[in-house]
């Protein structure tokens, strides 16, 4: 049967219509149903040794053009359907994006989903069916308001198995269910990843925007992805959470291996747990609990056993991110474990005394991370800056007890998502540069370097990104409602909102363009400013830094003076789909984070891979995007991390000082509070961020301000040299193959996992 009719098919017997007849919804739907069945055609990724990926997150986008494209039908779907007077493109609109994470490593934890499954590694995901998952982000008021995101629809790609397990608390017992999202390789098999659900879950107990009884943990385990910790309801809701995913993880673990006949004394030849990030932690001493109560293992054989078969992915160094659980928290939710912990902890503190390594401190309270690198065999970082710094000092002690586990695995994402799908053009004309060898091996990119001086070549990557500015201004103008100009810059920072990730220095440059060009001194080309952020509802200041941003954009659009020569637009709620029609449109790509503080970012080499050009701090994988570009195709300002390692150690930086020795400074800090901005926005938000940037910033957004001005500026005036430019952007797409997720993999499976 060939595809056509295998949709037509599909189409009689769901409504009773042929291809034409259906409307986008109703093709879309009965898509969803081919794809699924094509996907059930495929094997499963089989081998002798599998990895477990558990995560609190899977940030993983729509799916229904990744699919296609890794089936290999996208082509002849859009064909066939354009045949028809449809447009998959329109489509694709329809599928609700999955809201199973936050940013990054939710993202990162997808893009090594398919990487896995591409390189044909037996590996699955495993995490939780967060109903709600992240809020959806309205603003109202200049203000982030925040509502529930319902995504699961009757038809999704969920598929619903007869796993069930119960899951004991200190407290109550629940029992869970398990869904499988498949993972289908580009031109591979397919992997899955595994979902665990509450049976006893109750979406009608969230009444006014994502507020709900955190006690009731039958009904809320598994509404939303990380709830409010601001209080003690919602940290033990976190940790009722990760039990709950690391319970069901380990038995389906265990599971699988008895059913392969494997002796779980020897489970790390089978298999191996990434633990990615401290949320899946409790893994560890639930696995040695199990084992020691369920299947004969004596204290020590587990632990030997466990540590083997464990390894945690470190991705951040700040204070608040490295979680610590009272004692007191983890008796009341999870007893069972406590004994096992407090007997890690003695263990490890009998051979390696300095109270700087103890799992639990003096204040009773258990390190995460300290668990994982005592009780795992490998502990990597996710850029090489990022590694160094936790070798030095972050994890200085540990690396000198166990230097042998420390690694780096600089991230990747996904060319399948984040160039063939996203930015079929410019796929499109790399391949008819040079082959079509980059989708599977993306050093080949590196062929296009013999263009650098072809004039057609390079117009022909101008003409792409116009196309894909034009498509994405059509976009912002549908849903948005603001017309921007297509022939403008764009200049993009897209990200969570942090004041490590420093969107408020984009802000106070925003503020100083404006007042320049009140005064007279035009840009010689209009800029268009683009944010996009969800803030975390706890947040205050940077919900502060949004509204800031808010009043700037309205600020901007109502000076008839100014709006011709700059736009501001924060777009609302960033996500994935919209990630993949900005990037492609952006010239300049906002990485601006303090140095020190951004483990890698991604959203870095996404931008990169479409030809953008970084403007960014030596942070994160920044500063291997600087290496590979080399210094004249980047933009790097801002004073580098060890000195500002050394302001955190001396405590000498004072922002102040900075304010009041720059008139320039000043003056865009002080507009914050001024008459203007008072009367387009909240006096209490804008003069909370007024003071937090004066008495404290600890982020040192003053202290880079200067030198992002300057370097800013410049990018501008280079963006004249249109031939220079041009070249910038072939020489960025040609480097980006470093920054592949299948280059990640590989070098986890061959440093790590060891799997074939
Ligand atoms: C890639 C991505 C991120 C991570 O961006 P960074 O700039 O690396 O922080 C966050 N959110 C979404 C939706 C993404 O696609």
């Amino acid at each position: 049967m060939s595809l056509e009719q295998n949709l037509n098919t599909l189409t009689k017997k769901r409504y009773k219509k042929s291809i034409e007849e259906c409307d986008n919804k109703e093709l879309y739907y009965s898509l969803l149903e081919l794809v699924k069945e094509k996907t059930g055609e495929k094997p499963l990724i089989e081998g002798k040794k599998k990895v477990y990926y558990i995560s609190a997150e899977f940030l993983i986008g729509k799916l229904m053009s990744n699919n296609l494209i890794n089936l290999g039908l996208y082509d002849e779907v859009e064909r066939l359907l354009a045949a028809k007077g449809k447009s998959l493109a329109e489509i694709e609109e329809i599928e609700p994006e999955p809201s199973l994470g936050n940013g990054g490593l939710g993202r990162l934890a997808a893009c090594f989903l398919d990487s896995i499954a591409t390189l044909g590694l037996p590996g699955d995901g495993i995490g939780l069916n967060y109903h709600f998952g992240l809020f959806k982000q309205v603003f109202k008021n200049k203000l982030q308001g925040v509502y529930k995101n319902n995504w699961i629809e009757k038809q999704s790609w969920l598929h619903k198995t007869d796993i069930t397990y119960t899951v004991e608390f200190g407290d109550r017992k629940v029992t869970s269910r398990l869904y499988d999202i498949d993972v289908v390789g580009y031109n591979q098999g397919v992997n899955k990843l595994h979902l665990f659900d509450v049976e006893s879950v109750d979406e009608s107990i969230v009444k006014r925007g994502i507020t709900f009884d955190k006690e009731d943990i039958e009904k809320n385990l598994t509404l939303f992805l990380y709830p409010d910790d601001s209080d003690e309801a919602g940290n033990l809701l976190r940790i009722y959470q990760q039990y709950f995913m690391v319970s069901n993880a380990a038995r389906l673990i265990l599971q699988e291996m008895k059913e392969k006949g494997y002796d779980l004394h020897r489970l790390y030849e089978h298999a191996v747990i990434q633990i990615n990030d401290t949320h899946p932690t409790m893994v560890i001493p639930e696995l040695i609990r199990i084992l020691v109560m369920e299947e004969d293992f004596t204290m020590a054989e587990a632990i030997e056993t466990v540590r083997k078969t464990c390894a945690y992915t470190n991705h951040t160094i700040l204070a608040e991110a490295l979680e610590k659980w009272p004692l007191s928290y983890l008796w009341k939710v999870v007893p069972q474990l406590v004994p096992i912990i407090k007997e890690l902890d003695r263990r490890a503190a009998l051979c390696f005394p300095d109270p700087k390594v103890r799992i639990i401190d003096g204040e009773n309270r258990v390190h995460m991370a300290h668990l994982d690198i005592h009780y795992g065999f490998s502990v990597n970082g996710v850029a090489a800056i990022h590694t160094d710094i936790l070798k030095e000092s972050e994890l200085n002690h540990f690396y000198r007890i166990y230097p042998e586990k420390f690694n780096n695995k600089t991230n990747g994402i996904t060319f399948r998502r984040w160039l063939l799908s996203c930015n079929r053009e410019l796929s499109g004309l790399i391949s008819e540069t040079i082959g079509e060898g980059y989708k599977q091996n993306a050093d080949e990119l590196e062929k296009l370097l013999s263009r650098k001086d072809d004039m057609v070549f390079l117009n022909r990557l101008e003409e792409i990104k116009m196309q894909k500015k034009r498509a994405l201004v059509a976009y912002i103008q549908e849903k948005e409602g603001v017309s921007l100009n297509p022939d403008s810059i764009f200049d993009i920072q897209i990200k969570r909102l942090h004041e490590y990730k420093r969107q408020q220095m984009n802000a106070l440059y925003i503020i100083h363009k404006y007042l320049e060009i009140k005064r007279g001194k035009k840009p010689v080309r209009p800029i268009t400013f683009i944010f996009g952020a969800k803030a975390a509802p706890a947040y205050i200041i940077a919900q502060d830094i949004i509204h800031l941003i808010l009043v700037l954009q309205d600020i901007v659009a109502s000076d008839p003076e100014v709006s011709p020569y700059m736009q501001v637009l924060m777009v609302e709620n960033y996500n994935v789909s919209y990630a993949e029609k900005l990037i492609p449109a952006c010239d300049i790509s906002e990485q601006i984070s303090l140095a020190s503080k951004e483990a890698s970012g991604t959203g870095n080499m996404k931008f990169m891979l479409n030809g953008a050009v970084t403007l960014g701090t030596a942070d994160g994988a920044n500063v291997e995007i600087a290496d590979l570009v080399g210094e004249d195709n980047i933009y790097i300002f801002g004073e580098k991390s060890e000195q500002v390692i050394a302001h955190y150690a001396k405590a000498d930086y004072v922002s102040r000082d900075y304010y009041e020795k720059s008139p320039v400074i000043k003056e865009a800090v002080d507009f914050i509070v001024g008459s203007q901005a008072l009367k387009a926005g909240h006096k209490k938000n804008l003069e909370r961020l007024y003071k937090e940037l004066l008495n404290k910033d600890w982020f040192m957004t003053l202290l880079d301000l200067e030198d992002y001005i300057a370097v800013k500026d410049k990018i501008f005036e280079d963006y004249e040299d249109r031939e220079k430019w041009k070249r910038m952007m072939l020489t960025n797409i040609a480097k980006a193959g470093f920054f592949s997720s299948d280059r990640t993999i590989t070098e986890y499976n061959r440093d790590i996992w060891k799997l074939k």
